[in-house]
């Protein structure tokens, strides 16, 4: 029933052996030098490498091996959503400590379910001993027109799927020695990668695209700078989990939310598409050099106004700072 290649003896191997027993159907076409895969005609092949690594990413209190499994692969399928590609395969680089020997079942698990959430196959991939468990995810995809960050352009609407805040939440909970509550927490061990919000939203003529990683701060600002163009942030409009502030929500990062620019969305066509996910528009995008409407605000701006990469912000209309961008994870 598999279409693995039969391997020789040796421990390593043994192991690689148990994950494809318990991954079945959800790996395919395993244990030669390299993955074959079919790219559909005209369509790109979009690659993309992520890694995951203890008491880097994540802390081995906070989360269950099935839950970094998990969140470890749909981090890495998240590019995938941003270029607005579905995905063909994935391969994985696992670094296992002997301390996580035990655990792999549980890893394995993880990935296999959000394998089967997304519709693809695990299609190679490596098992080695070393001294922090580390989760090395390639993911291939195809798209006829892939999303890029470069692309958003003059007059067009910024838009954010779902609600933001809750993994930040989780992670200010947990660095204060508390626990986060079960929705922020879920956010953070649970993240699903928006592949066919993705898919949808190039469909429907998104310009340019990114997932949220830094946080929706910083993220607007790689968007603008990519793309040459400012960018206006409607601050009330952000949708926040409830009990996260808009600066929260504008500094939470691995949210794992798509950003995109686009002339014009129809959100409720889009909810209705997705489950109920929402898609929000929470800003726009000007020409570099447009003025602030009703004047300079007080206390800092991020950019300048005469830069491409410059991101305001606005409340009511009336101009704001924007609070910065901020790098929530130095162990
Ligand atoms: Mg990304």
């Amino acid at each position: 029933m598999s279409d693995h290649l039969a391997m020789g003896p040796g421990r390593e191997f043994d192991a690689v052996r148990a994950l494809l027993a318990q991954w079945g159907p959800l790996a395919r076409g395993v244990g030669d030098d390299g993955a074959v895969l079919d790219v559909p005609a005209g369509e790109k092949l979009v690659v993309s490498t992520d890694s995951t690594v203890e008491d880097v990413h994540f802390r081995r209190e906070w989360l269950s091996a099935d839950e970094i499994g998990w969140r470890a692969t749909q981090a890495a399928l998240s590019d995938l959503a941003a270029m607005g590609a579905a995905p063909l395969g994935v391969l994985l680089a696992l670094t296992v400590p002997r301390a996580w020997r035990e655990e792999l079942p549980a890893l394995a698990s993880g990935i296999g379910a959000a394998m089967q959430q997304v519709g693809a196959a695990i299609v190679g991939g490596d098992v080695t001993d070393g001294d922090r468990l580390a989760l090395a995810i390639t993911v291939l995809g195809h798209a006829p027109r892939p999303l890029s960050r470069a692309g958003a352009r003059r007059g067009d609407t910024l838009y954010v799927t779902g609600s933001l805040g809750g993994p930040g939440a989780a992670l200010s909970a947990w660095l204060a020695g508390s626990t986060p509550d079960a929705a922020a927490r879920a956010r953070f061990a649970r993240p699903e990668a928006r592949i066919a919000a993705g898919l949808w939203l190039a469909q429907q003529g998104a310009t340019a695209a990114l997932d949220l990683s830094d946080g929706l701060a910083g993220d607007v600002a790689h968007l603008a700078a990519a793309s040459g163009v400012a960018c206006v942030l409607e601050l009330d409009a952000i949708p926040c989990v409830p009990g996260a502030s808009v600066d929260a929500a504008l500094q939470s990062g691995e949210e794992y939310e798509l950003l995109v620019a686009a002339p014009s969305l129809d959100t409720a066509a889009f909810a209705q598409a997705h489950g109920g996910l929402e898609l929000t528009a929470i800003g726009r995008v000007e020409a570099v050099g447009t003025p602030p409407s009703g004047g300079a605000p007080s206390g800092s701006v991020q950019g300048s106004a005469a830069q491409p990469g410059v991101v305001r912000a606005e409340r009511g209309g009336a101009p704001v700072a924007l609070p910065g961008a901020h790098d929530h994870f130095a162990p």
